[in-house]
């Protein structure tokens, strides 16, 4: 089997059928209105891919490096975080550093200590992305080596469909891998962000929505994910029922938009078809 985890088809093929439209239109047509209408409407569901791509970095989707290259390759088109940005930057940077933000990659708090509005963290932690990344790789060079050829290799492809248009390059590509860049960090923000503990279990806050662990692939069990960052995705749920007595009520939030948005409808479709039945 080419997966890992049998699961990871779910996320593996909904990013291949991104890819396949957005090439589809890149290619086939003939005015740029299918691309500005395609492009805002694929950025939340790129938004998702920002997340898997996370999960993927923490545990590779394939058994073979080659296919893990191309997927990450892809996903560094869709969402502007190329592979190897994610394990340095993140998994050997900010959850090696979260409970000390004096030397988080991913701090929430200014070094006089002040708690950032989630606008300042936002452009600080996204401008400094790379750099950070570049950073932690001075100790993983192997990991560094790979980032660089993965940063070439994006430009090479990005260059070749510049120069065969363009503008659609810039409206497909690399508007979404800008904005999705800073939303990636935007998102973050609600998961550590004036939590001063040195206790794991109280570092970080959780979503239990269910529409919004389906599209983000559980990563609303975010305690969990920090207490064993290498569990696979589909794992965390179990691992949380393991921990949740040690994790305080009031690090519980509901989900994001539209995720809120689709469990109250959900909510209400369930309770008519009670009264009704
Ligand atoms: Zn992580």
């Amino acid at each position: 089997m080419l997966v890992k985890k049998r699961i990871d088809y779910y996320p593996v093929t909904v990013i291949l059928l991104v890819l396949g439209i957005d090439l589809f239109i890149f290619f086939f047509s003939h005015s740029l209105w299918p691309l500005l209408i395609w492009m805002p409407l694929s950025l939340n569901i790129k938004g998702w891919i920002c997340c898997w791509n996370h999960h993927h970095q923490h545990y590779n989707f394939f058994t073979v490096p080659w296919a893990n290259r191309l997927i990450e390759l892809i996903m560094g088109m869709q969402t502007g975080i190329v592979g190897e940005a994610w394990v340095l930057h993140h998994t050997l940077g900010h959850h090696l550093n979260y409970l000390d933000q004096s030397l988080d990659e991913s701090a929430w708090k200014t070094p006089q200590g002040r708690l950032m509005s989630r606008l300042e963290y936002t452009f600080k932690v996204t401008l400094m992305s790379y750099p950070k990344a570049f950073k932690v790789g001075q100790r993983h060079t192997k990991s560094r080596n790979k980032l660089i050829q993965n940063l070439l290799l994006t430009a090479l492809v990005l260059g070749v469909l510049c120069y065969i248009d363009w503008v659609k390059t810039l409206i497909m590509f690399i508007i979404p891998m800008v904005f999705l860049l800073f939303m990636s960090v935007h998102e973050t923000y609600d998961h550590h962000a004036g939590l001063d503990e040195e206790d794991p279990h109280k570092a970080t806050y959780n979503i239990m929505d269910r529409w919004y662990n389906l599209c983000t692939c559980n990563l609303g069990y975010h305690t969990a994910h920090h207490i064993q960052c290498g569990r696979h995705w589909s794992e965390l749920p179990q691992l949380h029922e393991e921990i949740k007595h040690k994790i305080p009520a009031h690090l519980y939030r509901e989900g994001t938009f539209p995720f809120n948005l689709m469990t109250k409808m959900e909510q209400q479709f369930l309770e008519l078809r009670h009264q009704r039945g």
